[in-house]
């Protein structure tokens, strides 16, 4: 630990289980003297994450449904209660109907469409637009997303599509909320086996292919993404805003992978 935390204060939104990458962002936010607070979706994932919380101080947690206008207002209005102001949040909600996740996009349906979207891109949006409010003191905002955003990816579909979305907004709001002295970037995570993920077609198969085919070989875990999450939080990332950070093994930035080529 190195206290690069000490003394700040933020909220963590998508922690489902101990495979969730709020979980491995949690764990390295704390280990490095961050106190928490935590969101969860409905009473049934609480008697699993209340444990998590606990083992890493004082457990606070809020049930929040973040389709739901009122319960993000009772969540920040029960934040500021609690603490008067915070230092940062971590988002790690997405969510479309993982019937739409395989297959053709082009017959993905408007209702899907617009729930995910809603779900896993206007909700950074309500998240900054309230969190900034009780950021008093300037803040680091964090959002996770995929390289589905940038590139065609299997069965990805119409959650690649929120996911550029949801990196446009990053940088809106950067700009937005910059004079503020409030921060806010992207983690482009490499796949990563969690209950999220296991809706996606074939998502066993996609982790095979990054791991033969990024740079280093091999695909990334929860705590490399609490890594990054720990520079774009903490005041290491002080000259950082509107950035999407990949930790992906660096599997974005090949375009074909050398191999002993056939006579052609
Ligand atoms: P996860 O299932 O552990 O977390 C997803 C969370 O979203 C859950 O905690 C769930 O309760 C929450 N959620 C869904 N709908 C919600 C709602 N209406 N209100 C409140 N919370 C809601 O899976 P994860 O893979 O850790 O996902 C976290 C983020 O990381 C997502 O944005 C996902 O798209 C992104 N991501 C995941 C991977 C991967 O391979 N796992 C890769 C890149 C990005």
């Amino acid at each position: 630990s190195t206290g690069l935390m000490a003394g700040k204060r933020g909220l963590i939104m998508g922690l489902a289980n101990d495979k969730s990458i709020a979980w491995g962002i949690a764990k390295t936010l704390a280990d490095h003297g961050a106190e928490l607070a935590f969101s969860y979706q409905g009473e049934a994932l609480k008697k699993r994450v209340e444990p998590l919380a606990a083992s890493l101080g004082k457990p606070r947690l809020y049930e929040c449904d973040v389709a739901s206008e009122d319960s993000m207002d009772a969540l920040f209005a029960w934040l500021e209660a609690e603490w008067g102001t915070i230092d940062f949040v971590v988002h790690a909600i997405g969510f479309s109907d993982k019937n739409e996740l395989r297959g053709r996009y082009v017959e993905t349906s408007r209702a899907n469409f617009l729930m995910s979207m809603d779900i896993s891109v206007y909700s950074f949006t309500a998240v900054c637009q309230r969190a900034s409010k009780i950021m008093t003191k300037g803040g680091s905002l964090l959002t996770l997303t995929y390289y589905g955003a940038e590139k065609v990816m299997p069965h990805y579909n119409v959650m690649g599509l929120c996911k550029a979305a949801l990196e446009a907004s990053v940088k809106y709001i950067a700009e937005d909320l910059g004079k503020d002295g409030i921060r806010v970037n992207a983690i482009s995570a490499g796949p990563i086996k969690t209950l999220a993920a296991s809706g996606i077609g074939d998502f066993r198969y996609i982790m095979k292919w990054n791991e033969l085919n990024s740079p280093l070989r091999r695909n990334v875990t929860q705590e490399e993404v609490g890594k990054a999450a720990l520079y774009l939080i903490s005041d290491l990332g002080s000259g950082t805003t509107g950035e999407n950070l990949h930790v992906d093994a660096g599997y974005h930035v090949v375009g074909m992978k050398a191999v002993d080529a056939p006579d052609i």
